[in-house]
């Protein structure tokens, strides 16, 4: 029998991620091919990453240390947002747990009391990512100086385009097909109105039976061909427009993302091996493009390396991710600013439900129903967490006043309302981020809880005390014996160009 044919269009992060993962784990019952064209080439950003992409690498069997010195990569175990409350305030989103749990109790609820007696310190005080990351630490596995204490968990920062670089040769080695070409008109059955093949500058037809839309922003298959529609989030998320610029890699070789608010939206500094990664987020609205490209290059800690780089966007998602037998992954699906670094991580998603739910020789309304269903989910869990960032703020300029003012999804409110007025925060089903995050971005961003759990009344304000006192020096101890995130990398995982340089 004839394999089934699968043709991923589009050869960014999110056609190489794909093609990657399909010839992993699908068996010769499956042909994998894929389309890209150099002349169009990728949106060529996207470097910070969350701790999931772990999980996919290993799947893949890909060495970390291997793929670290191949994509220029460095570690990343926080998000720093600066002036995101008032200008002048920072916090940290790290990554992993905060405190210790005591029994059922979140620990949160322990520091909520301890606030309340005024024995507490900053939230941020009990976390080990936090600790290490402000002072330039990293180390892998298990922690050294105390049992209590969690592993800190990770994540990285690399070089987009050389992941995609990385994750060909991977798929490629599998047997995938590559085509080069652009894809210049697509075929459709004329019963089923499906995507029968893909037509290739110079008469080349690529066949398939399913085809994952991997053209980015444009979405040359999901939209641009069924007209699957998109759902504008723009009044949420008001941001439109990026530019993005490289400058020399830092002296500060931090093991995180910075992320500072401006006037009109936020910049990020990205720090990888081999330079350092920068770019500007803005409303349109309030910003004109020369304003926010002066702006990014005068808050840049190091020299540019090349011309700043225009990127156009509209916040939201597709209405249908999968429709007919075409699914869109990437940007092809939607897109969400890159503040908690969302986009690379949905694409694993993706492609995990992908190949949850593949269809065979047939697909039924069923599995794309529950595909959509999913992904529909996730989308709207993480632009919750994104708005968060931006209505809870105090400062003057008419972008964050406009934000402050806004109407906000009422998944979100309840979110709110129940942290503030009992300090609860519940997960919901698959969302992504955890309680933990959650709670690190309210309190950052200035919303407090006016309750926590009555357990946490039951210890003494002196016990409370000693309890959160303790989990500080063990963090700090854990700390102090780190190497330097530059040590770290250096010893392990050193990118050639990088040690020349
Ligand atoms: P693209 O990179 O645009 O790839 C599209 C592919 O389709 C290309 O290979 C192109 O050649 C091909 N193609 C298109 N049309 C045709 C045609 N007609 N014929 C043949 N081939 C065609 N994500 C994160 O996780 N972390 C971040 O820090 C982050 N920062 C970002 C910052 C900005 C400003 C932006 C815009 C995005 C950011 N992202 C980030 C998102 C991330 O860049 C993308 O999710 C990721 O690069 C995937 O892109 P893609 O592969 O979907 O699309």
């Amino acid at each position: 029998m004839e394999p089934i044919r699968i043709v991923v269009a589009g050869g960014g992060t999110a056609g190489w991620m794909t093609a990657a993962a399909l010839a992993r784990f699908l068996g010769t019952d499956f042909r994998v091919q894929l389309v890209e064209s150099q002349e169009i080439g990728t949106v060529g950003v996207g470097e910070a990453t969350i701790p999931q992409i772990r999980l996919f690498n290993q799947s893949l069997g890909i060495d970390e240390d291997a793929f670290v010195a191949a994509t220029q990569a460095t570690f990343k175990l926080a998000i720093e947002f600066v002036g995101w409350g008032a200008p002048g305030e920072r916090y940290m989103h790290a990554f992993g747990d905060i405190g210790r749990d005591s029994g059922l109790l979140a620990f949160h609820h322990t520091w909520l009391r301890g606030v309340r007696e005024s024995v507490a310190g900053p939230l941020a005080d009990y976390s080990l990512n936090n600790l290490a990351a402000l002072a330039d630490r990293m180390q892998r596995g298990p922690a050294r100086t105390a049992k209590a204490l969690p592993e800190m968990p990770y994540a990285f920062h690399f070089d987009a385009g050389l992941y995609a670089a990385f994750l060909r040769q991977f798929a490629e080695a599998k047997g995938v097909v590559r085509h080069e070409g652009r894809i210049v008109d697509v075929r459709r059955d004329g019963e089923s109105g499906d995507v029968a093949a893909l037509v290739l500058d110079g008469e080349r037809v690529i066949a398939g039976d399913l085809f994952i839309d991997c053209t980015g922003f444009r979405g040359l298959l999901i939209e641009q061909t069924l007209r699957a529609g998109y759902e504008d989030w723009t009044k949420w998320l008001p941001c439109d427009r990026a530019i993005a610029v490289p400058s020399a890699r830092a002296a500060a070789f931090t093991p995180y993302t910075r992320a500072t608010a401006h006037g009109a939206g936020w910049q990020w500094r990205i720090p990888l091996q081999h330079r350092t990664g920068n770019g500007i987020v803005y409303s349109s609205e309030h910003l004109s493009d020369d304003e926010a490209a002066a702006r990014l290059l005068a808050n840049l800690d190091t020299k540019p390396l090349a011309d700043p780089r225009p990127l156009r966007f509209t916040t939201g998602k597709r209405r249908e991710f999968w429709k007919n037998n075409v699914i869109a992954v990437g940007l092809a699906s939607g897109f969400m600013e890159p503040l908690e670094s969302t986009s690379i991580h949905m694409i694993q998603s993706a492609v995990q439900r992908i190949l949850k739910l593949l269809p065979g020789r047939g697909v039924t309304q069923g599995q794309r129903d529950e595909y959509n269903r999913q992904a529909d989910y996730e989308y709207d869990r993480i632009r919750d967490f994104l708005i968060l960032h931006y209505i809870a703020n105090r400062r003057d300029e008419p972008f964050w006043r406009s934000a402050r003012a806004a109407d906000i999804p009422d998944t979100l409110a309840h979110k709110i309302e129940l942290w503030r007025g009992a300090g609860q925060i519940v997960r919901e089903g698959d969302e992504l981020f955890t309680e933990v995050g959650w709670l690190q971005v309210l309190v950052g961003q200035g919303i407090m809880a006016s309750a926590h759990h009555p357990v946490a009344d039951g210890p003494t304000a002196a016990q409370i005390a000693e309890y959160l006192d303790l989990i500080v020096k063990l963090n700090q101890r854990e700390v102090a014996q780190m190497p330097t995130h530059e040590d770290f990398v250096a010893r392990h995982c050193a990118a050639p160009q990088a040690v020349a340089a």
